[in-house]
């Protein structure tokens, strides 16, 4: 849904705290190397990739009440839409952090949420550079805008990973860009600048 710059921006500022947080208290509370953490880390990394692809298919473009809200990011890219920071909260909270503490302890639970919010973290930043900067050819975070620009504007549905295509090549839900005049007109024109064209995109 569409927010506030605040409370768009709210997210970058609030989640590093959380996950800075949550190094240290750990960092401080090591009495070994802390192998049960980090690895939970990778798990909450893994599984974060999973919701974002899974959550993006099936979710916002799936089910209505969710795809009309998402319908208006794709209708003007550049507007500040998306999760507000309670939703997304709550949810980590009770479909990582609670389940992990009950089921495994704290090290797991502290763990897995550090690396789920590093993950989503990661992936607001992506998605807002692909929509709001100019970006370097041929940088990491140019590849992922032209990933990022056919999702929005190629007559077939895909490319649902934001922060990697990684799951898009997995179920076959991968869009191979097109010739290079046309995604150039694609990634530096619409995408950044919200404008919407002739082409479908759901
Ligand atoms: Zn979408
Ligand atoms: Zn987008």
């Amino acid at each position: 849904m569409e927010q506030s710059k605040a409370g768009y921006y709210a997210d970058f500022i609030l989640y590093p705290l959380l996950i800075t947080g949550l190094s240290v208290f750990e960092a401080g509370s090591f009495h070994k190397f802390p192998d049960l953490w980090l690895c939970s880390l990778a798990l909450g990394l893994l599984m974060w990739m999973i919701v974002e692809y899974g959550a993006h298919r099936f979710i916002l473009h799936s089910v209505e009440a969710f795809s009309r809200l998402h319908e208006r990011h794709h209708a003007t890219p550049s507007a500040y839409v998306g999760t507000p920071i309670w939703i997304s909260l709550l949810c980590f909270a009770l479909g990582g952090f609670t389940p992990a503490l009950i089921l495994f302890g704290w090290d797991v639970a502290s763990g897995v949420t550090t690396g789920l919010t590093l993950g989503y973290v990661w992936y607001l930043v992506v998605h807002d550079a692909v929509h709001r900067r100019h970006l370097k050819h041929g940088s990491l975070l140019y590849r992922a805008k032209m990933h990022h620009a056919l999702h929005h504007y190629a007559k077939v549905r895909g490319n649902y990973g934001v922060s990697s295509p990684f799951w898009d090549y997995i179920f076959g839900t991968y869009i191979a860009p097109a010739p290079r005049r046309s995604m150039t007109a694609v990634g530096e024109g619409r995408l950044t600048q919200g404008q919407t064209g002739g082409a479908t995109h759901e």
